[in-house]
């Protein structure tokens, strides 16, 4: 296995390229997340959040509800984080992202070994780390979390589930609600719109999964029994519609050392020194073990100070001179001494 993780050339260098790039930091905030809501503290057992949706006003000018995203999952503890695969995602900076992808790198060469191998043993176990690699689907919606208005736009992002997910009961909700409205004579009609729209009641409740854990999970969601306007106030509706906060500068699209990290099951670091993306977890690694971390640049590796003496055969600058020196003259005076020699 571990071979597939050994870098390759190529790889190589184009970690080289964008290694050197300056990224901007983007200020967190946890009001940003509608995510941040939808958990239960201890002992609470369910709630319901408010959600108002707002469009996304995309370059064009037109609108939509919904923007589809492609990620990757890495498990973490129980938990899952997703990244956005530069591959397959539109919408981001590709001049300054690129377009390359290290999980998908990796499903591909899961894919290449599963095709290769006569095991059926490691076909197995291969096209599972291929399956781990894969791209998702995600869907992100903006709006305003009834109750906590003075957050401001917030971002909601779920996977794309076939059926009974989020994406889904949302939009069959919208034409129920449609439909209810031509039938009666009434026109179109949308959850969604500005002034006659619905609030959305999403559900929570704890319940056990099927290896007995407790998990949190989003149980119904349900418009609103009153058609409401985004605010009631004009101008805070205003303000929300137009809030320049885009979904990337919430779920920020990685470069590609990065993700290379993330996709190997480490935490990026930022080193200095060497303006180069490294992992953490080897850094604390040799920490937590006495040691004194040093980054091999040739390597890409965090190494103990003593091993990388050893491994570089460190000789200094001076050494070197010396050595070189002392070879040249060898060759001069075996010359000489050839020379010499008396035919
Ligand atoms: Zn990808």
């Amino acid at each position: 296995m571990d071979a597939l993780y050994a870098l390759e050339e190529e790889d190589k260098k184009k970690r080289e390229e964008t290694k050197k790039k300056i990224f901007k930091k983007v200020e967190f905030s946890a009001n940003n997340y509608l995510s941040n809501s939808l958990r239960l503290e201890n002992g609470e057992n369910e709630k319901i959040v408010v959600f108002r949706p707002l469009p996304f006003i995309l370059e064009d000018g037109s609108t939509t509800m919904f923007v589809k995203v492609a990620a990757h999952s890495v498990k973490k503890g129980k938990d899952f984080n997703y990244y956005i695969c530069p591959k397959h995602t539109k919408g981001i900076e590709h001049l300054e992202l690129g377009k390359e992808c290290p999980f998908c790198e990796l499903e591909n060469r899961f894919l290449t070994e599963k095709k290769n191998t006569t095991s059926e043993e490691k076909k197995k176990s291969f096209g599972m780390e291929a399956m781990k690699n894969r791209v998702v689907s995600q869907w992100i919606m903006r709006g305003i979390e009834r109750g906590k208005e003075q957050d401001g736009v917030k971002f909601w992002k779920f996977n794309d589930v076939t059926k009974g997910g989020n994406y889904d009961r949302i939009v069959k909700l919208d034409k129920l609600r449609n439909n209810e409205s031509v039938d009666a004579g009434d026109g179109e009609y949308s959850i969604f719109d500005l002034e006659k729209g619905k609030d959305l009641n999403i559900q929570l409740s704890k319940s056990l999964n099927k290896d007995g854990k407790e998990v949190v999970t989003i149980t119904s969601i349900t418009d609103a029994g009153r058609e409401t306007p985004i605010s009631k106030d004009e101008e805070t509706g205003m303000k929300w519609l137009t809030d320049d906060k885009k979904w990337f500068d919430v779920f920020t699209p990685k470069q590609y050392d990065v993700l290379r990290i993330f996709a190997m099951g480490g935490t990026p670091m930022f080193n200095k020194e060497f303006k180069v993306w490294t992992n953490k977890d080897d850094f604390d690694k040799i920490k937590n073990a006495g040691g004194n971390p040093v980054y091999d640049e040739e390597n890409d590796e965090w190494v103990d100070e003593k091993d990388y003496n050893t491994k570089h055969n460190k000789v200094s600058e001076v050494e070197e001179i010396e050595k070189i020196e002392e070879t040249y003259s060898n060759v001069v005076e075996n010359h000489e001494v050839e020379d010499e020699l008396p035919f």
